[in-house]
């Protein structure tokens, strides 16, 4: 294995490794089984998200968030350097107390970034909707406890909140020190810090925004549809139900908060 480097190989850099071309074909197939699912072609939006679980979109997750050992060139991608004046690991009691921001401070972040990886630039999908589309296609759209269990596409475009300063660095929970990110360049980098990553502090790169929507509209869909049951309801059967809540918790938006990666 080459393990040299030179001035080049540390130079400032905008991700931990640049996205395939895939990770781009993943989304625009994703964007396609949604608006067959829309249109109501629950057979073709089945079809596409089979066609969106590629291996090669996870074995680039894998390469940042993976185990060394089975990724022989995450060394690359994730290449720390010694970085002057580096924040102290602080034992939990002295960090920041409230870990994530609020459902609010979160929309606030989001209008500002986009729905785009301020890192590697790629489109990301929340993890609201992707949780939509595995209840409603759980063969095609798969989501286990385990890595190679979870949709390989979904898994990659995974949108998260990522703190530039660590949390366990003394990095706050405000907005000014929170990003949108997807999980390998998120989890790539866990508890590091720019300066030792190399990487350009991503507040200071222009936003991406190309009209991608995150497939936010199928969410929009179903809070309609809810909306016109509602409504269709007799008075008191529409008390009943809005007094009795959603039938299940929805899923956590504190991403980095609740996924182990590299579990196997
Ligand atoms: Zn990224």
């Amino acid at each position: 294995m080459d393990t040299s480097i030179d001035a080049s190989f540390l130079a400032p850099r905008r991700c931990l490794r640049e996205p395939v071309t895939e990770l781009w074909d993943a989304a625009a197939v994703l964007d396609r089984a949604t608006n067959a699912h829309l249109s109501g072609n629950r057979e073709q939006a089945e079809v596409l998200l089979r066609e969106a679980n590629q291996p090669v979109v996870r074995s680039w997750t894998e390469s940042l968030w993976g185990s060394a050992r089975a990724n022989p060139d995450q060394w690359r991608y994730l290449r720390r350097r010694p970085a002057a004046d580096a924040p102290p690991y602080l034992p939990k009691p002295d960090r920041v107390p409230v870990r994530m921001p609020s459902a609010a401070e979160r929309t606030e972040v989001l209008a500002r970034y986009g729905r785009h990886c301020v890192f590697c630039g790629i489109p990301l999908i929340r993890a609201e909707v992707r949780s939509m589309f595995h209840r409603l296609y759980p063969e095609a759209a798969p989501w286990g406890t385990t890595n190679p269990s979870q949709h390989a596409g979904f898994q990659a475009l995974w949108l998260q909140f990522d703190h530039v300063l660590p949390h366990c660095r003394g990095g706050d929970n405000s907005i000014s020190n929170i990003v949108v990110t997807c999980a390998g360049c998120n989890f790539g980098r866990m508890s590091s810090t720019l300066e030792e990553l190399g990487l350009i502090d991503p507040r200071t790169m222009p936003v991406s925004n190309n009209g991608w929507d995150g497939l936010e509209r199928v969410l929009a869909v179903r809070t309609a549809n809810a909306a016109t049951t509602l409504n269709s309801l007799p008075p008191t059967a529409a008390c009943a139900v809005m007094a009795s809540g959603p039938a299940a918790p929805g899923p956590s938006t504190l991403d980095g908060a609740v996924h182990e990666p590299g579990a196997a």
